[in-house]
């Protein structure tokens, strides 16, 4: 079940991120403490689920993306006893031999590198013998921050109120309020620039940058996790490949998206011995994918691609788009994933 793409772009555009996501967790409340769901599980929509993680701590200008270690430990808890975990390969193996995963299956993943992977979810993972994929935009790896936390960052600081900005994509007019309800102006910034091709979205960073008149980004060292972090993990993760730099893949030109999809891959073969064989696409929405970029994801290597679309994972399903759902600190919207009731 996924909620009207109209209604859904209306309730954000009337209302705050926050406010959304308060209206959000009622309907989730609804749908679980009404049984709603249990009647839609019954009718077969229960699949194997892969969880798509970011931050379990504090990192990242998308609230939803963030998890606490407290909550990310009970999570795992209860996929640990409710359920199967098993290594993202194992789905795709089943999906490759043309077999529905079993819907007792899950499968846990991170997406965006952030360093509190290592520091705080890697031991809760061990603890429940969780096996786990990351999928990391390689740039971090040498130190550069992704352009979302940069904007955040930015907009967070800002010493004006009111930025405009003019881009293909749309035009932004914000005010920005006060600094503690900022993340919500910065949030609506980087939807609007994600979507933008690399030299724009060059262009209107400095644009912001010159407007809330920040020179530097501020994002601290150690926010993602560095080239030499990745030897060291244990077998037992999977590192695939989030592209180089986190843009829309589609946006981009046939030799830049070569570029972001194999050297990517050929950076962690380097740090960690072994190529990727699983993409992740940066965003996962169908504006970052088209058949284009799913074909240059096949030429370069890899076996399967992960989206952030929900959706139930069969036999049928596309190994070069396969479905995931977003882990949120809510645990009703966990069991509701899990029932197969996306929203
Ligand atoms: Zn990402």
């Amino acid at each position: 079940m996924r909620m009207l793409p109209m209604v859904k772009r209306w309730v954000t555009s009337v209302l705050s991120y926050q406010q959304a996501e308060r209206l959000r967790s009622l309907v989730h409340a609804g749908l679980y403490y009404s049984g709603l769901a249990w009647l839609v599980a019954s009718r077969g929509r229960r699949s194997a689920t892969i969880f798509v993680y970011h931050s379990v701590g504090a990192t990242g200008v998308f609230a939803d993306n963030v998890v606490s270690a407290e909550i990310f430990e009970k999570q795992m808890r209860l996929l640990a006893r409710r359920r199967k975990p098993v290594a993202l390969q194992q789905i795709i193996a089943e999906l490759k031999a043309g077999r529905d995963p079993p819907a007792d299956w899950v499968a846990v993943t991170f997406d965006d590198g952030y360093r509190d992977f290592l520091t705080t979810a890697l031991p809760i993972l061990a603890r429940y013998a969780i096996p786990v994929s990351i999928f990391v935009p390689t740039s971090v790896l040498g130190g550069s921050a992704l352009f979302f936390d940069q904007v955040e960052r930015v907009v967070i600081e800002s010493a004006v109120d009111e930025i405009r900005l003019q881009t293909s994509k749309g035009k932004v007019e914000i005010k920005l309020g006060q600094r503690s309800s900022r993340s919500d102006a910065a949030l609506r910034v980087a939807l609007v620039l994600r979507e933008l091709g690399p030299q724009e979205r060059a262009r209107a960073f400095l644009d912001l940058q010159a407007q809330c008149r920040v020179q530097e980004h501020g994002i601290p060292a150690g926010t993602y996790l560095s080239a030499a972090d990745l030897p060291a993990l244990p077998a037992w993760v999977e590192v695939g490949s989030h592209s180089i730099n986190h843009y829309s893949l589609a946006a981009l030109d046939d030799a830049t998206l070569r570029s972001e999809l194999v050297d990517s891959r050929a950076e962690i073969r380097v740090s960690r011995g072994q190529d990727a064989a699983v993409l992740a696409y940066p965003f996962g929405k169908p504006w970052s994918f088209d058949g284009r970029v799913k074909t240059a994801a096949a030429n370069a290597g890899y076996v399967a691609c992960l989206t952030t679309l929900t959706g139930v994972i069969r036999s049928t399903t596309d190994p070069m788009a396969i479905p995931r759902a977003a882990a949120t600190a809510s645990m009703v919207r966990m069991r509701l994933n899990l029932l197969g009731t996306y929203l």
